[in-house]
C-alpha cells in the first residue's frame, strides 16, 4: 500500500498559513470556486466560521457547508502599522469583524478602500481575494 498523501490544501490560504492540515480543507476548494464558506451542525444548527469539523455545542461531527453570502455589519476595524512575523510586507492593512447575525467573520478590509469610505455599522460583504503565487484569502468590501 502506498503512503497516504498529506492533505495540505490549507497551505494556499493567506499570506502565511499556520494550519497546513485540517479537517476542513474543502474550505480552500470553495475559495478556488469563489465561495467563502462556514460549517453548520446538522444536529443542533450551530454555525461556525472559521469552519469547524466538530460541533462544540452538541459534540456532533455531522456538519454541512454553507456559503457566506449577503452582507454583514462592520462591528469594528483597526489599522495595523506593525504586523506579526510573515505579514510585514502587507502593512499597512486593516483588520475587521463583520457581524452576520448567527456568526461573525474576522478578516481584512480590501486594500483598495479608502479610510474615509469605512464606517462602523456599514454593510460589507466577504469576497475571495487572489494573492500572488496562486494563494487565496478573503477580504471585506463595500456592498
Ligand atoms: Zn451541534
Amino acid at each position: 500500500m502506498g503512503k497516504r498523501e498529506i492533505d495540505d490544501r490549507f497551505k494556499k490560504f493567506g499570506t502565511v498559513s499556520f494550519t497546513a492540515t485540517t479537517k476542513v480543507n474543502d474550505f480552500i476548494d470553495h475559495l478556488e470556486n469563489d465561495r467563502v464558506s462556514g460549517t453548520r451542525c446538522k444536529s443542533c444548527g450551530q454555525v461556525y466560521f472559521p469552519p469547524r469539523a466538530d460541533c462544540h455545542a452538541c459534540l456532533s461531527s455531522d456538519m454541512e457547508w454553507f456559503d457566506i453570502d449577503g452582507s454583514g455589519k462592520l462591528m469594528t476595524f483597526s489599522n495595523l502599522g506593525f504586523a506579526p512575523v510573515g505579514f510585514q510586507e502587507d502593512v499597512p492593512y486593516r483588520i475587521a469583524v463583520l457581524d452576520y447575525g448567527e456568526f461573525k467573520v474576522f478578516g481584512r478590509i480590501a486594500s483598495d478602500m479608502a479610510d474615509t469610505d469605512i464606517q462602523i455599522g456599514m454593510e460589507m460583504k466577504t469576497i475571495v481575494n487572489r494573492l500572488a503565487d496562486d494563494r487565496l484569502n478573503f477580504v471585506f468590501e463595500k456592498v
